[in-house]
């Protein structure tokens, strides 16, 4: 038999950061992933931004989270000998003068401060912006490269002989011993980072996802400068190109792109940008939502061997580092997690 503490289901970003903490915090680990093209992390736009939403507030524990994510990614990039993480400055244009004002106020106030770089009160003069009246500049934004992250991840877990390039089938699991068995492999803990596949885990059926799909496209324009232009969509500029989305589908839970998706995120755009541009490619995904908007953390009431991280929904890039430090807290010392993740709740 082959021991080890946690078994992890799922190499996306919230498996591979998880299994990156317990590591650091020198826990024997083992990581199963199939290696699927059709992931929500290898589909990503990989955007993070404190300030979100029509009427743009601060996201969820945007407070703890933001001064440190920059630390973290690059944290990361060093152990893993890669660069995945491009901080940014986000640039929303405004619509009007009384927008304007708003912001002038807000970037004032101590609750946004730290967060406005400048607001600007005429047009920025970048190619095919479309902001007569300006717009405000945001800080601690950027994106990551979420393909790099996963792949340098692959490389870093196989370099480390913990990863298993395989399917998991939950009829190979057993849980009737001390200890969990998979085939030849013992361990204390698993726990299931499966993404949007959650929902054909029989030991989750009873948790409220709510699945929502996502297109983006890539366009052959893109700006030489470090800005993010963002408002109803995205235009992250990238080396020679621009990454534009998304789209939000409860409906058409699919991993195709669609004609209406790819018209309505050309819509959006034309109200912020005038530029020419062609579409390079398109691509979907399922980003695995909750109801409530908040991840589910925490392990199984019958039997406190089997956990869950997942959840993550549109937030995953900056979620996911901030949690998984705290759950590798949790496996490790028994500290205690927030009452608002808890799977019970
Ligand atoms: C179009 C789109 C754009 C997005 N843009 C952003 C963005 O800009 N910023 C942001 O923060 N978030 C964004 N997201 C959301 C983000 O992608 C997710 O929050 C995050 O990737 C979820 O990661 P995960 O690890 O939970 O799931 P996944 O990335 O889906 O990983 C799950 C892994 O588990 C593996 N797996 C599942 N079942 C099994 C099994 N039985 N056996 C073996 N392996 C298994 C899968 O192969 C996969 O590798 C976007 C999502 C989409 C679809």
């Amino acid at each position: 038999m082959d021991r080890t503490e946690v078994l992890i289901v799922g190499q996306g970003i919230a498996g591979s950061m998880l299994a990156y903490e317990l590591l650091k915090s020198g826990r024997k680990v083992r990581i199963m992933d199939d290696l699927s093209e059709k992931t929500s992390s290898k589909v990503a736009a990989g955007l993070y931004n404190p300030i979100t939403g029509r009427h743009m507030v601060k996201t969820w524990l945007a407070d703890e989270i933001f001064p440190n994510l920059g630390v973290h990614y690059e944290e990361m990039e060093r152990d893993l000998g890669e660069k995945f993480h491009f901080p940014m400055t986000i640039y929303r244009p405004f619509f009007s003068i009384t927008e304007q004002n708003d912001w002038m106020g807000k970037s004032e106030s101590s609750e946004y401060s730290d967060l406005v770089l400048t607001v600007n009160t005429s047009s920025l003069g970048h190619e095919g912006f479309i902001d007569p009246y300006g717009g405000v500049q945001l800080q601690k934004c950027g994106y990551v490269d979420m393909i790099k992250l996963i792949h340098s991840f692959n490389l870093y877990f196989d370099s480390k002989g913990i990863l298993i390039p395989q399917l998991f089938d939950f009829r190979i699991l057993e849980t009737d011993g001390e200890l969990l068995k998979y085939g030849n492999l013992e361990f204390d803990l698993i726990v299931f980072c499966e993404g949007d596949r959650v929902i054909n885990n029989p030991f989750w059926q009873h948790l409220s996802f709510r699945l929502v799909k996502g297109e983006v496209f890539t366009i052959d324009f893109s700006s030489d400068s470090n800005i993010i232009l963002n408002r109803g969509v995205f235009m992250i500029p990238k080396d020679g190109f621009s990454t534009v989305g998304s789209t939000y589908d409860h409906k058409n839970l699919d991993w195709e792109p669609s004609e209406r998706g790819i018209n309505s995120i050309k819509e959006k755009l034309s109200k912020i940008f005038s530029g020419k541009y062609r579409i390079l490619s398109k691509w979907a995904g399922i980003r695995p939502a909750t109801f409530d908007r908040r991840p589910f953390i925490g392990f199984h009431k019958d039997d406190k061997r089997i956990g869950i991280f997942n959840g993550f929904g549109t937030k995953g890039v900056s979620l996911v580092p901030y949690f998984a430090k705290q759950f590798a807290k949790q496996i490790t010392n028994g500290e205690r997690m927030l009452s608002e993740v808890a799977i019970d709740r």
